[in-house]
């Protein structure tokens, strides 16, 4: 027997590399015509390094004490950033203490206790907030001077206090600027980006893909505003991610696309459609196959 259109564009999907879920989904790729990408694990590899360890004077905590009490912390997290961090403390051969009372914020951080201390890291605006004390003003501005340079800083408090900030720096994808083109040229609007990220490193990510419209900053709940919006206005939008943080929005969209290597496995069970190849090019790729589906159905 021939297969039908959309599921014989589903095995075509497959050899591309995604996996999509049902024909339903197959046959809603095609009728997106608004697309937002996440930043990390999306736009950027998803496999970040830690390039800077800066312990504050006060706390007593030399480069070595501050990446293994952070990486004790991030250990039971499958963030990219926590991998980052406990990757950088294996590396040095650094001993994890294990963590107690572990819990995690997606778009926040994480906090648990090491050794008895209570340990929290995160985004250092989402931590330091109303702040005001010496070290606060001090983490805010390490922490600017890290992001201007294109970082992701990461704030590490001890009991409650500002002991560090940890830079971490991601690898965009080679093929990111090259498909924000094609998303564009396809659905006929500039792609977006929404992240958790902070607006400086958001910012000079953008430039390098070429979208203009980028929202920083955002919690979960404010990834899933903007696509409602997107499809108040009567948008059909793809939601492109890979984190805890994106699963919301994935749901929320037309279509969710998760990505399959690294995202977390929340990430994988919203999405309609799993990019398996770990290529971002397969996401106009679908689209095309999509059309040309719809096109043999009707
Ligand atoms: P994105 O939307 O770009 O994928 P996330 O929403 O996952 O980013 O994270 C947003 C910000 O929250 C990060 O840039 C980081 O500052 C902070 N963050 C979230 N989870 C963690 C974690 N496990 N360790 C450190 N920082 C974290
Ligand atoms: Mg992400």
């Amino acid at each position: 027997a021939t297969m039908p259109p959309l599921l014989s564009a589903i095995a075509n999907a497959g050899r591309h590399g995604v996996l999509v879920k049902s024909a339903v989904v197959m046959e809603r790729l095609g009728q997106v015509d608004a697309v937002a990408l996440d930043k990390t694990g999306t736009l950027t590899e998803g496999t970040p390094r830690v390039t800077d360890i800066r312990p504050f004077p006060g706390s007593g905590l030399d480069e070595g004490e501050l990446l293994a009490l952070a990486a004790a912390a991030e250990n039971p997290s499958e963030h990219p950033l926590a991998r980052a961090v406990v990757a950088a403390a294996r590396e040095r051969g650094l001993a994890l203490a294990p963590a107690e009372d572990f819990d995690s914020t997606p778009g926040v951080g994480v906090t648990a206790t090491v050794d008895g201390r209570a340990v929290t890291v995160g985004a250092p605006a989402r931590l330091l907030n109303e702040a005001t004390d010496a070290a606060s003003a001090r983490a805010a501005v390490l922490a600017g001077e890290l992001e201007e340079g294109g970082r992701t800083a990461v704030l590490i408090t001890v009991d409650g206090a500002p002991a560090g900030v940890l830079g971490i720096a991601d690898r965009l994808r080679p093929d990111a600027r090259e498909t924000v083109a094609s998303l564009a040229s396809l659905t006929g609007t500039a792609p977006l980006l929404l992240t958790g990220d902070n607006p400086r490193a958001a910012a000079r990510l953008a430039a390098e893909v070429g979208i203009e419209d980028v929202r920083a900053g955002l919690l979960p709940e404010h990834k899933v505003r903007a696509v409602r919006e997107l499809e108040d206005g009567g948008r059909r939008v793809m939601v492109v991610g890979d984190g805890v943080n994106d699963a919301p929005a994935l749901a929320a969209a037309h279509t969710g696309v998760a990505m399959g290597r690294a995202g977390s496995d929340l990430a994988l069970e919203t999405a309609d459609a799993v990019i398996v190849r770990d290529e971002l090019a397969t996401v106009p790729a679908v689209i095309a196959l999509s059309r040309r589906a719809r096109k043999l159905v009707v």
